[in-house]
């Protein structure tokens, strides 16, 4: 799915967290939004993802007006910096969840998230608690939910961060290979440099709120 930014801001009362960005990403690319702390990614991601409305501008996928559709309706996979997942929930539960609240029947949303939970190589930790695994799992199983309902966008709020270092490259590449094996259009949000460039079909530069530099990692040696 193809996704377009048109002129898209974000105030929230005297801050403008994103301030007329356009943007456009083609089917299946891997998307990295790089910049600082307080820049505005994960504003620009939650607009994406209609957590947030945007105060301007407008977002396509595909070429259709999204802008106003509520979450649960834009075909969409998100993992938080956090994993959010649900503490009290197995593992399976937890990936089957977007399909139980999608009314998909419950033999059909275990059998799909057992599906998704073998995409990610964690099939045989499905009757843990989030609590019971390490943090490479957790996220593992927060990757699982964002594609168990098969989304064409998968939106991804700086996922690596919580990782020691070593698990960041296999995660990394982990991600990158689920990504291409899914074709499936991603935005990536990281303030680290190295693992924008390293993952990604095109980096996007972010500066107080500002698209500043887009284009192909290769291209963007002279980064700031
Ligand atoms: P980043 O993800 O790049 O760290 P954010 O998108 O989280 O940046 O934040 C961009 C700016 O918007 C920051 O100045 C931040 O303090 C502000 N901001 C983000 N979310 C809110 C909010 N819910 N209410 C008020 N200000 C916010
Ligand atoms: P609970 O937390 O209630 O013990 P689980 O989360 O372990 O339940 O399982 C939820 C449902 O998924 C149950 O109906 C269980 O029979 C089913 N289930 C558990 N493991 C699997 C599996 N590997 N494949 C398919 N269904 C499963």
């Amino acid at each position: 799915m193809s996704i377009e930014l048109k002129n898209i801001s974000m105030k929230f009362k005297d801050t403008m967290a994103v301030n007329d960005l356009n943007l456009t990403i083609d089917s299946g690319k891997l998307v990295s939004l790089l910049g600082p702390s307080g820049c505005g990614k994960s504003t620009t991601l939650f607009m994406l993802a209609g957590l947030y409305e945007p105060t301007e501008g407008s977002i396509l996928f595909n070429g259709k007006d999204v802008t106003k559709v509520v979450p649960e309706k834009r075909n969409i996979g998100m993992v938080f910096q956090n994993y959010a997942l649900y503490p009290h929930m197995s593992v399976l539960k937890n990936i089957a969840f977007p399909l139980r609240m999608a009314k998909v029947g419950r033999k059909e949303s275990m059998e799909r998230a057992v599906q998704a939970a073998k995409l990610v190589e964690i099939n045989h930790l499905l009757d843990r608690k989030p609590g019971q695994l390490s943090g490479g799992q957790q996220q593992r199983v927060a990757i699982a939910r964002a594609i168990v309902r098969e989304p064409e966008v998968l939106l991804l709020d700086e996922p690596l961060s919580n990782l020691d270092a070593k698990l960041r490259l296999t995660m990394r590449e982990e991600i990158r290979e689920i990504q291409q094996r899914l074709k499936i259009t991603t935005l990536f949000v990281t303030h680290d440099q190295e693992e924008a460039l390293s993952i990604s079909d095109q980096v996007v530069l972010m500066k107080d709120g500002h698209l500043i530099q887009h284009g192909d990692p290769r291209d963007m040696y002279d980064l700031p």
